[in-house]
């Protein structure tokens, strides 16, 4: 009976549009009622069905959460204790808002890692598996011929890394060796690349002679709070590790360090370790943030594996507490996916390895991060002062 059909639903709307304007209530909150409901309705039955509509939240800086949110340049573990309890929206939303005004968010630093002196170590840290203390597989090595080194920096610049970083497995370098590191930076630097090394501790006259030579970047991680310091290294202490910081900056080389997460510390370690690094006058230049890769026949061979949602925070308030630092997603991206991986450079992440190794572990490899770097719609950073 399509007449009766028509007239029906033309009652139906009419009786819509005049509960409309008569229930001016229903209007002001935004409750629609639907052309169903309607039907039901006109069909005696006496049972309102509702659709509510939820106002969209302006999109504007002030949401309550984040205005409650510390200054940036907040330093104290309280206050960085807040940034990083904050929902996670809002902390993304901070970190990507500082990284902004700090960097390009569509580009990427690039380094590449060479082992110049592998295993053997006297340092007893719990997580590496270059540590003489541990029982691994691993193979010492000697000193790296400089021709050597300089020829694997090269292959690495044709690769698109514009810095090369170079660790050595010691508790810091012999008189003997510097000669040898010396001429290494200088055979890098001299293809264009931007220097860093690892090498332990380093007395203030030894970051000189790399200071001279043309060294960039030193490497010299605080790996994690003083308080949980020394429950992963018992040969040396967390003050030892900002003595060698503080001579490298008396030496004027810009200081790369940062942490690991998943070595059994709490959170607040993590946020601690942070903090510390914030506090240094200046902050670090570089700040890589590790996940653990649990290393077979070391002391945290069994760890358990961090929440990525508590990884991707730390690297939010890396960002926001040091805003103009380089922070380097670093080991551990082969367990992290892709999406977590575009997370962390949301986060503020704006630093990678590039390579299938990084020292003695491995590394996502050329095909997936440029695969990963293309898909995210983001390039290589230039090294700095060129253009
Ligand atoms: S992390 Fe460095 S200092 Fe510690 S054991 Fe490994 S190579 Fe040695």
């Amino acid at each position: 009976m399509p007449a009766a059909n028509s007239y029906i639903a033309m009652i139906i709307d009419l009786y819509c549009v005049l509960s409309m304007i008569l229930q001016e209530r229903i209007i002001f909150k935004s409750v629609i009622l639907t052309r169903d409901s309607c039907f039901r309705l006109g069909r005696v039955q006496p049972s309102w069905e509702v659709r509510e509509e939820k106002m969209p939240t302006p999109s504007n800086n002030a949401t309550p959460a984040l205005a409650t949110l510390p200054k940036l340049g907040a330093r104290t573990l309280g206050d960085a204790q807040v940034l990083y309890e904050a929902p996670f929206n809002d902390l993304l939303f901070q970190a990507q808002t500082v990284h902004r005004a700090n960097f390009d968010p569509n580009r990427i630093q690039l380094s590449k890692l060479l082992s110049i002196k592998t295993g053997g170590c006297p340092e007893d840290c719990a997580y590496c598996s270059q540590s003489a203390h541990h029982q691994t597989d691993l193979k010492a090595s000697k000193l790296m011929e400089v021709e050597r080194v300089v020829a694997e920096a090269r292959k690495a610049q044709a690769g698109g890394a514009t810095r090369y970083c170079m660790g050595a497995a010691w508790r810091g370098p012999k008189q003997r060796d510097m000669d040898m590191i010396i001429a290494m930076v200088r055979g890098v630097k001299a293809l264009g690349l931007e220097t860093c090394m690892t090498l332990g501790m380093l007395s203030l006259s030894q970051a000189k002679s790399l200071a001279e030579a043309g060294l960039d970047y030193y490497n010299h991680n605080i790996d994690t709070s003083e308080r949980f310091y020394q429950e992963i290294v018992t040969t040396r202490s967390f003050a030892d590790r900002l003595e060698t910081l503080d001579h490298v900056r008396q030496a004027g080389i810009r200081v790369c360090s940062g942490g690991i997460l998943g070595m059994g510390e709490t959170v607040t370690d993590r946020i601690d370790m942070l903090v510390t690094l914030a506090n240094l006058a200046p902050p670090p230049e570089s700040v890589p943030i590790n996940m653990l890769i649990p290393m077979p026949g070391t002391k945290l061979a069994n760890a358990t594996s961090v929440d990525p949602f508590e990884f991707i925070r730390i690297v939010a308030l890396a960002r926001i507490l040091m805003p103009r630092a380089h922070v380097r997603l670093t080991a551990g991206r082969t367990a992290m996916s892709d999406e977590m991986q575009a997370l962390c450079f949301f986060a503020g992440a704006n630093s990678i390895f590039v390579g299938d190794t990084l020292l003695t572990a491995a590394n996502p490899g050329d095909g997936r991060d440029s695969s990963l770097l293309r898909r995210l719609g983001m390039t290589a950073m230039l090294p700095e002062g060129t253009s």
